[in-house]
């Protein structure tokens, strides 16, 4: 199946530069991107007019937990910690397989329409988690087996088992943080990731409570404590990354590990503000992640994109204005990268067919005297006119084509009544 997307403005993604041209893709993957006036030399299967809009990579959501669809709107007047011990972890306890399928599918269902193609998703259920994401066609890289779910016994199986589901999942080593997780289960998750020179992802220091707590056990910092175990001997990441010491950035930087930014669950949980212009400075791997519905309340990486931008240059007027191209970049390929899905960070031949089409026609793209800025302070899922996983067409004008939002809708309102 060969598809031609002409008439296009194509930001590519290599760099901010934005130039008309069009796109081939055939089955799966990308053909060519084309911005000499080539022809074909053969025919194609179908051709689509993209109108002079905007083709780019798809955004990659680097840190959610999509079943938690079922907390939005939920328990909003927590911090984190009463947010998670009385509002989270006793509805948690009631989930099944059915109520993580449903929510997971409803969340899947919001990061199509916002521009979403992959999601680094930890929670538990990963069966229904996989069989929601092959169905309605999105990536899904599972980021560990938590462990107050299922037991550490069960990290190898699922390692094993889900790199080889299906093309759209794969799975990487990760647990919940380290002070949801004893010394003993950190020392296994350490030693399997050793044994299959893996990487290794966590919550890491989101809190400043959390730093000190781990300090009161340890005498450390969590980035520390961990790395002295040998937890990122092969690289991975920390998500939020809000209260670093030099120290922590220092770590990150040697082994090559991803910050992985989630500002509204920040704002909303309290949590503070991460200095996402020092890290970059610094020299950081970046990418950018939702969390979940529950401390979002949305899966909107647009309005992430926007918060990164413009709470760092709050956060810290000596560290300098951010470049918003730092953003959306980290928005499309540093999550890809940090998940593990090379193939899908940038629009080029022989990458996957990950993409999205934006309305450059919507008053917030105009005039566009900086459409790499339009994106990132102006974006929004309205923009959203199309988005492409693999070569599917997921979403098109408003229209989901893999899933019946309204059968969604109906079952997990039928469904959030069991958890509450
Ligand atoms: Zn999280």
């Amino acid at each position: 199946m060969r598809t031609r997307y002409y008439n296009a403005l194509i930001l590519a993604g290599e760099d901010r530069e934005v130039r008309e041209g069009e796109m081939w893709v055939k089955d799966d993957k990308i053909e060519a991107v084309v911005f000499d006036g080539r022809k074909s030399e053969e025919l194609f299967d179908s051709e689509y007019d993209c109108g002079g809009n905007l083709l780019m990579p798809s955004l990659k959501d680097a840190h959610t937990h999509t079943a938690m669809t079922f907390s939005r709107s939920l328990a909003d007047e927590f911090e984190l910690n009463d947010w998670l011990f009385k509002a989270i972890f006793p509805r948690e306890a009631k989930l099944t397989a059915e109520h993580v399928y449903w929510f997971t599918l409803l969340g899947f269902a919001e990061n199509i329409m916002s521009g979403t193609t992959a999601c680094f998703d930890m929670y538990m259920f990963p069966e229904s988690v996989a069989k929601a994401a092959v169905e309605i066609g999105i990536r899904n890289v599972f980021c560990g087996s938590p462990n107050d779910f299922g037991g550490m016994d069960l990290i190898e199986e699922r390692y094993l088992r889900f790199n080889e589901y299906d093309p759209l999942v794969s799975y990487k080593m990760g647990f919940h943080a380290e002070y949801t997780t004893n010394k003993d289960n950190l020392q296994i998750i350490s030693d399997i990731a050793h044994k299959y020179e893996a990487p290794v992802y966590t919550h890491i220091s989101e809190t400043k409570a959390e730093v000190d707590g781990c300090i009161e056990r340890y005498g450390k910092t969590p980035a520390v404590v961990l790395d002295e175990m040998g937890m990122f001997d092969f690289g991975g990441g920390g998500f939020h990354c809000v209260h670093f010491t030099d120290e922590d950035i220092e770590i990150f930087k040697k082994r090559g590990l991803y910050t992985v930014f989630n500002a509204c669950s920040n704002l909303k949980l309290s949590s503070g503000i991460a200095p996402v212009k020092k890290y970059i400075d610094r020299g950081l791997k970046i990418a950018i992640g939702t969390d979940g519905a529950g401390s979002n309340n949305s899966l909107d990486m647009f309005r992430e994109m926007y918060l990164d931008a413009v709470l760092s240059n709050v956060r810290s007027d000596k560290d300098g204005l951010i470049d918003p191209f730092d953003i959306l970049k980290a928005g499309y390929s540093g999550g890809a990268h940090c998940m593990g899905l090379s193939d899908s960070d940038i629009l080029a031949a022989g990458k996957n067919a990950d993409f999205i089409l934006l309305d450059m026609h919507h008053p917030n793209m105009n005039p566009r005297n900086n459409i790499v800025s339009n994106i990132v302070y102006a974006g929004s899922p309205v923009n959203v006119l199309m988005t492409v996983c693999a070569g599917k067409v997921l979403y098109h004008k408003g229209v989901l084509t893999t899933v019946d939002i309204n059968e969604v809708n109906k079952m997990c309102s039928r469904l959030v009544e069991d958890l509450i």
